[in-house]
Order: C-alpha cells, then sequence, then structure tokens
C-alpha cells in the first residue's frame, strides 16, 4: 500500500472544539440554571497530563513525541475515551473530545465519566515497529493516570486494535499479570468484544434509520453521502448499503469520489486499502472533502474529524438529515444555520455513542471473564442505540430545542445531578 502523510499544506483545523465545547456547555448550564460552582466544575477537565516522550526509530535516531491524557469528570465512575494519533492533536483537542466524553456516556447511562488522549504524530508515516514503541512509551508515560478501574482507554482516530493489544501488553508487563480491562477495542483472541470494531459505524446506521422513522422519511433507497473510510465511515457505508441505502459519496483524508448512481462501499474499501486512496473508483467523478460535503443526497455522514461542517458551507448542504459519525464535525454558527434551513442534525454524543456502548460492554465482559455472542452484542446495542434516540426525542421536543441541544442538556442535567447528589468534598 502506498504511504502518504496524513497532513496537506493546505489543511488547517479553523474553529477551537475546546472554545465550541465550553460554549455548548455554557448554552446547556444557561437552560438548567446551573450554579456558577457547579458550571466551574464541568467546565475544566479534573485532571491533565502532557508527556514529552523519546522514541528510538528504525534508522537509529531519536525524535521526541508529545502527548496528552485528560480526564474531563468521573462523576459518574471511571473515565472513558479513545486514543487519537494524528498530526492535528494539540491539548485543546483533547480537552473539547474528553468533554464529549462526559456528556456522551451520560446521555447513554454508562456508568462512566469522560477522557481522551492523543499523541501528536503521523501514524502514516511510522513503521509498525515504531508505532509499537510510540505506543509502548505513551502507554507507560499516562500510566499514573489510567487503570481497569480508574481509566480505560480506545482507539479512536489513527489507532486501532492492535495499537490498544500494544497498550493492554505494555500495562500488563508492568503489573506483571494480565490485565485485559486496562483498554477496549483490542483484538478479540485478548479479550476483545464481538461486534466492537463495526459498533459505531453500526450505531451511526441505527441512529440514521431511527431518524428517518422518526422523519417519516423513506430510509431504505435515500442517498448516503459519507466523509471518512476509516473505523466509523467504512463500517457505516457499508451497513447502510446493506439497509438499501444508496452510497452516492465517500471520503478519506486525500479526498472523496461521487457517483450519483451509486458506489459499492466494499469495492471502494477494498481499493483503499490496496491502493492507499480511493481516486479512479470505476465509474465515480473524483472531488475534494470539502465538495463532498455539499453533493445532492439525503443523509450526510461526517465520519471523519471536527470542525467540517461550518459557517462557510452549512447552507450549501443538501441533505435533509445529518448524523453525526465524527465528534465535533459541526461548528456553532454551522449548526445554526442548519437549524434555521430545518435540516435535522443527529448528534455526536447521540449518533456515534455505539463505540463507547460496545467498549462498555467489552469492559463488562472482560471484569466478568464472560463472553457474550455477536448477536447478543448487536441486540443489546440496537437497545440502547435505540432507546437512547427515543428519549432525547421525547426530551427535545418537550424543550422545544434541537435533537443536540437536547442532548447536551439532557447528559449535562445527569452529570449535574450526580455531583449534587455525591457532594462537594470534604
Ligand atoms: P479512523 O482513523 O479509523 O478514520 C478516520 C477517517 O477520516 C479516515 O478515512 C481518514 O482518512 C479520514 N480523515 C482524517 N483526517 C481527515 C481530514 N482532515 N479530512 C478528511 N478526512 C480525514 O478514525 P475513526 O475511528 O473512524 O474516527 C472518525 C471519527 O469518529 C473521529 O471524530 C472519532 O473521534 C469519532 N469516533 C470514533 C469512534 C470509534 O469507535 N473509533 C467512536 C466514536 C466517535
Amino acid at each position: 500500500m502506498t504511504r502518504k502523510p496524513q497532513v496537506t499544506a493546505t489543511e488547517t483545523l479553523t474553529d477551537d472544539p475546546w472554545d465550541m465545547a465550553l460554549r455548548q456547555l455554557a448554552q446547556a448550564a444557561d437552560r438548567l440554571a446551573l450554579s456558577r460552582g457547579i458550571r466551574e466544575v464541568l467546565g475544566r477537565p479534573h485532571r491533565e497530563f502532557t508527556v514529552n516522550f523519546p522514541v528510538r526509530m528504525d534508522d537509529g535516531s531519536v525524535r521526541l513525541f508529545t502527548g496528552y491524557r485528560v480526564i474531563h469528570n468521573d462523576t459518574l465512575g471511571p473515565t472513558k475515551g479513545g486514543v487519537r494519533y494524528s498530526p492535528h492533536v494539540r491539548i485543546n483537542e483533547v480537552r473539547a473530545l474528553a468533554m464529549w466524553m462526559t456528556w456522551k456516556c451520560a446521555l447513554n447511562h454508562l456508568p462512566y465519566g469522560g477522557a481522551k488522549g492523543g499523541v501528536t504524530c503521523d501514524p502514516a508515516l511510522l513503521s509498525a515497529a515504531e508505532l509499537e514503541r510510540l505506543t509502548r512509551r505513551y502507554a507507560t508515560a499516562i500510566s499514573p493516570l489510567i487503570g481497569p478501574y480508574q481509566d480505560i482507554p480506545a482507539p479512536d482516530v489513527g489507532t486501532n486494535a492492535e495499537v490498544m493489544a500494544w497498550f493492554m501488553d505494555t500495562y500488563s508487563m508492568h503489573e506483571s499479570y494480565s490485565v485485559p480491562t486496562i483498554v477496549t477495542g483490542k483484538p478479540l483472541v485478548i479479550g476483545g468484544s464481538a461486534g466492537r470494531h463495526e459498533a459505531t459505524g453500526r450505531g451511526v446506521m441505527i441512529a440514521a434509520r431511527e431518524a428517518a422513522r422518526h422523519l417519516g422519511r423513506p430510509f431504505a433507497g435515500s442517498r448516503i453521502v459519507v466523509q471518512g473510510s476509516g473505523n466509523v465511515g467504512g463500517v457505516a457505508s457499508r451497513l447502510l448499503h446493506e439497509q438499501g441505502c444508496t452510497n452516492v459519496g465517500l471520503s478519506d483524508i486525500h479526498g472523496g469520489i461521487y457517483n450519483p448512481d451509486g458506489i459499492d462501499p466494499n469495492a471502494a474499501l477494498t481499493r483503499l486499502k490496496e491502493t492507499g486512496g480511493l481516486a479512479g473508483y470505476p465509474g465515480a467523478d473524483t472531488v475534494s472533502n470539502e465538495e463532498l460535503l455539499k453533493l445532492p443526497c439525503d443523509v450526510l455522514v461526517p465520519a471523519a474529524i471536527e470542525g467540517q461542517i461550518t459557517g462557510a458551507n452549512a447552507a450549501r448542504v443538501k441533505a435533509w438529515l445529518i448524523v453525526e459519525g465524527a465528534n465535533g464535525p459541526t461548528t456553532l454558527e454551522a449548526d445554526e444555520i442548519l437549524n434555521a434551513r430545518g435540516v435535522t442534525i443527529v448528534p455526536d454524543i447521540l449518533a456515534n455513542a455505539g463505540g463507547v456502548i460496545v467498549s462498555y460492554f467489552e469492559w463488562v465482559q472482560d471484569l466478568q471473564a464472560y463472553f457474550w455472542t455477536e448477536d447478543e452484542i448487536n441486540a443489546n446495542l440496537e437497545r440502547l442505540m435505540v432507546h437512547s434516540f427515543r428519549e432525547v426525542v421525547r426530551f427535545a421536543s418537550e424543550q422545544e430545542v434541537s435533537l443536540r441541544t437536547g442532548a447536551l442538556v439532557f447528559a449535562v442535567k445527569c452529570v449535574a445531578d450526580a455531583l449534587q447528589k455525591r457532594g462537594i468534598y470534604p
């Protein structure tokens, strides 16, 4: 496979995700009339680590990398959140993602708080051996924060089951016994869960299906555009295709493809794996990631990174439904424009919760050393996702707000109530 760097010179991330997360919290806190003290607790990460650590490269040189682990809030339980390897990783991005994890876990009634981690690196430019050494050193550097009952990492952008295996092995070596409960999203042979790899994409499919049903629109036959072909976007496009939807657009970091008559996601993903890109897919036009978001379609699934649908392009989004596979893909300005245009958005903390839900199942299975079948996992995921979706729809309609505001207010209220119930120590 061709190896390409993950950043091009023209790519920048515009909006600061932490600023966006804080503004969202302020809106929810206003609606809930939270006290100043509670707002302050929820608005600051509980703990955060910045670690600078050396890694020996294959050519014998030593390179210093910077990583982060942010624990946003542990009121509801041990904290949970992925680890991201990307050249864009910055402390404010990790803080925002950690806060969103707190809301996501609360919204879906998982007994977890929120956390996130990341290393500023381009995994596409590292060999497997370098990635392994980087992972083992990062896991060691953040080990004072993590633990099976303390903080449990998982995969995110640029990391996968293999990275989780190195993480689990490193932690286990330090403890001198095997600790599968330290991470989720592991390979099956070391205590991973059936269905975890597909879980986020499956949840996105369920959220899209429920939203179409809620809006009284046909689901089978709807035209889908998916940004991102990784764990979330790749699986979502395959499962939406299986449900009878037509994938008209698909992209990865290097750009996208468009065919109004449909793209077979299985063939496109195989091509991506073999050639390192989607360009040249038979019968499809090549489009940029920016053009992809404005393609004619019914359902748009941003499933790459944050800050993609912005004030600059929201007015030209053609979809009537946006299902946020990625975390924070829609800026606040874009959200207002889309709401005013009557576009329904299933927000990230609802739409992409399938991953953390099945991570929770994985953790429970590892704690009990008793494993469920894939059918059991998928049936429980379906049950929890549908329950959360209906709960958000009901709450948002009672409050006369969008699904995003409804989901956020509901989640912030759960955490604020729990905080008040626990009381302030001492
Ligand atoms: P991944 O690394 O498997 O895939 C990311 C995809 O996005 C790739 O196709 C990549 O080429 C593309 N991409 C990366 N940077 C891009 C850019 N600047 N512009 C356009 N495309 C870009 O990651 P993933 O696990 O699929 O995560 C995708 C999103 O979903 C992230 O926002 C992540 O936080 C969120 N998410 C992931 C999970 C999970 O279980 N993996 C769960 C919930 C939410």
